[in-house]
């Protein structure tokens, strides 16, 4: 067993039981909750981490009446025929050595659908829906839907149970006054407000008996104007435990708060402060029950270092175990290097969920997919030879290769990555950089043979016989055709971020697509300094403070300065960064408001001249106006590269197309990771 990380490893005594490391892996909804036909894949999901070592899986979020579903028809547990079909999930973990507590969750005003309740008539900014404001009555009842929840967990199997107390859902709602304005026994003094948490405990606890697991998630630091103060937080934590819970569970921001809490942008254990904040209050006062402190841990080192700074008692990490489900297990045998790290992009998890769809995983498209996306060992052994080593070839050629197939990869730069090189220099985006990592270690580990510094010819690749090639050989910047652009101080994305072509002050940026976004966060940073890697920097940035000196822990943001004037062009009227990320678009646009950037939508680009960039404007396009500046970065998407497809093809090779060398519009590293492991998995 690894040496490097004993505290991580360390068994945790719960009285009654024992966890087996100081892993939990933190509650993520993937939408398998939420349908009677996917309690096979939730098995199967949750199996597969239960068997790489995780210490304690939460489920993903179940509502205990229909008036906490966050969405209609979603995952509930409110009946023993419902308690029933939950066996085979905490079967399926118990099967692989694990253990197993279910998430309820309340969803309160955050509700999308119109049974939603809360303490009082606020709708919340994220939901269309307003809720009704509940009697005493309804109170009482939903208190005992959590208690008969609990109840009904542990008839199906499982070993505890999270009261979801945090992020703004159900609970939080009665705690501050920003949604409670009830004169009742539930509402007014702070105790009043706490008691329903206080209640939900209390009885879930006669309910289920001592030897359960009880996890309170508790909002340490709601990020949200008249949000509880430090005080109030710690009054809540020390009558959660005497109330009868086994765990605290670490909260951070409500879902409506507007600072970035999970993003990759986010510096890593960003938040571990908190928790130690309030380990150190609750340790003061006598009490040792074990905390749980999360957000962007997504390696064992982090882990490792926020319990050896005793941050708190254990780590949760949710996203890094859809990532990768062998992340104890690799840690435990010092092959930390081997493990696919999260990115905390939020593609195929979060921005899925928010789209209505099953979360999956950017870097690992088997995520909740298990049962469906199958990577079987060949028995009949073929060579394939895949040319270009972006995500889409990197994910094809491992694949092919872990399934016993003979690989060819062949790159034409000297490193592995394509576009992923690029995004990695994006300040905030340095978490890319992990995944080649990844891609590098599987490539000797599969037995991949890698030829860097080799642009395939269809000679070669004729001559060489293979059974089938994989085309992954990926975009080429789109020529915008805007006269003038030849001139010097004009470059393209590429000249900037992969050959570092240096820049003036005042930059133009001609394209507003997810490329043009990261080119002017890139501007705007002064070299080698993204806040992301500058914690206190950061935190002064988004105007995150000590709870203990404002109510909610936020204060307004003090921004750093721009390095660089930039302006953002994009032809289409209206609104600005459409197509960026559900759950991280916020954050970018917010970013580059805070950084000054001048947005300019709507134009038609007449020319480039030494001054600028001349644009006209208006439906009659009469209105000139000359976008001053001393350099111009070209961002206008991207077309496919392919032309080694019609000779191979025309020799009678059996060609695939995958990544943006099959389709340019809108690629994603999403889509050319599945895309290359699906295929692969298929051939
Ligand atoms: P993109 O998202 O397709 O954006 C290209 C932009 O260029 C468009 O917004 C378009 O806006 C403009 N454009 C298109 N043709 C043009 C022309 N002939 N002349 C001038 N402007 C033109 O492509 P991308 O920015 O290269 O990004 C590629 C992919 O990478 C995207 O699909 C994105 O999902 C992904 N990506 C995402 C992120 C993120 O979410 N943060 C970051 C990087 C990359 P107008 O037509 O309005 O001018
Ligand atoms: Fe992490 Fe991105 Fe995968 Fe979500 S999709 S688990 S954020 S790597």
């Amino acid at each position: 067993m690894s040496a490097a990380y004993p505290r991580l490893l360390a068994p945790l005594d719960l009285g009654f039981t024992t966890l087996a490391n100081r892993l939990l892996m933190g509650s993520m909804h993937t939408g398998l909750e939420d349908g009677r036909k996917h309690f096979e894949a939730m098995a199967a999901f949750y199996a597969e981490r239960a068997r790489g070592g995780v210490g304690l899986i939460v489920t993903g979020g179940f509502a205990p009446n229909m008036e906490g579903w966050a969405k209609p028809l979603a995952g509930t547990l409110a009946t023993h025929a419902a308690a029933r079909r939950h066996r085979q999930v905490s079967d399926a973990v118990h099967a692989e050595g694990g253990k197993i507590a279910l998430q309820i969750l309340h969803t309160g005003r955050y509700a999308y659908q119109p049974l939603a309740v809360a303490p009082s008539r606020i709708k919340s900014p994220i939901s269309p829906f307003t809720p009704r404001e509940l009697s005493a009555r309804g109170v009482e009842r939903q208190i005992r839907a959590f208690v008969r929840c609990a109840a009904l967990a542990r008839e199906a199997g499982y070993d505890g149970v999270e009261v979801m107390g945090s992020e703004g859902y159900f609970i939080n709602q009665f705690l501050v006054t920003h949604t409670n304005k009830r004169s009742d026994e539930w509402g007014g003094d702070y105790e009043q407000r706490m008691r329903l948490p206080l209640e939900i405990v209390q009885r879930v606890r006669e309910a289920v008996g001592p030897d359960f697991i009880v996890i309170y998630r508790l909002s340490m630091l709601d990020l949200i104007p008249e949000g509880s103060s430090w005080a109030e937080a710690v009054q809540l934590a020390k009558a959660v435990s005497a109330a009868g819970a086994t765990i605290l569970n670490t909260g951070i921001g409500w879902h409506e708060a507007r600072i970035p809490t999970i993003a990759t942008s986010v510096p890593r254990g960003a938040f571990a402060w908190v928790t130690k904040k309030m380990r150190t209050e609750l340790r003061a006062a006598g009490l040792t029950i074990p905390l749980v402190t999360s957000n962007r841990i997504n390696t064992p080192e982090v882990a490792e270092q926020i319990l050896a700074d005793e941050c708190a008692d254990m780590v949760s990490l949710a996203r890094p175990l859809l990532a990768d489900a062998e992340f104890v297990a690799k840690a435990k045998a010092d092959r930390a290097d081997d493990i696919n790290t999260c990115i905390a992009c939020n593609q195929a998890c979060l921005d899925h969920t928010f789209q209505n769809k099953l979360a999956s995983c950017l870097v690992n498209p088997r995520a909740a997919m298990e049962t469906v996306l199958l990577v079987r060992t060949t028995s009949t052994r073929r060579r394939f030879a895949v040319v270009g080593a972006g995500p889409a070839g990197l994910a094809a050629a491992t694949t092919l290769a872990e399934r016993g197939h003979e690989v060819e990869l062949f790159e034409s730069a000297a490193e592995i990555g394509g576009q992923f090189n690029m995004a990695r220099r994006i300040p905030g985006k340095e978490e890319f950089a992990e995944t080649l990592r990844y891609f590098g270690r599987r490539i000797a580990a599969t037995g991949v043979r890698l030829h860097l510094d080799t642009r395939a010819t269809a000679e070669m690749l004729i001559a060489q016989r293979f059974d089938a090639v994989l085309l992954a050989t990926g975009v080429s910047p789109r020529d915008p055709k805007i006269p003038g652009q030849e001139l010097p101080h004009v470059l393209s994305y590429v000249d900037l971020l992969l050959h570092a072509r240096p820049v003036g002050a005042r930059v133009a940026v001609v394209g507003a697509g997810g490329i043009g976004y990261d080119v002017a966060e890139f501007l705007v940073t002064p070299d080698g300094e993204s806040p992301t890697l500058h914690l206190q920097e950061w935190l002064a940035e988004w105007g995150v403070a000590d709870p203990a000196q404002v109510r909610g822990g936020i204060v307004p943001g003090r921004p750093t300065p721009p390095a660089r004037q930039v302006t953002l062009l994009q032809r289409k009227p209206g609104k600005f960064g459409r197509t960026l990320g559900k759950t991280t678009g916020w954050i970018h646009r917010a970013t580059l408001a805070m950084k000054q950037v001048r947005l300019i939508g709507g134009v038609h680009y007449e020319r480039i001249t030494p001054e600028g960039v001349v644009v006209s404007r208006g439906d009659d396009g009469r209105e000139r106006q000359l976008v001053a500046c001393d350099s111009v970065v070209l961002c206008a998407g991207q077309e496919p590269l392919r032309e080694l497809h019609a000779p191979l093809q025309a020799a009678g090779v059996t060609v695939h197309l995958i990544g943006g060398a099959d389709e340019a519009a809108e690629l994603d590293a999403k889509r050319a990771i599945a895309q290359g492991t699906t295929l692969a998995a298929a051939l």
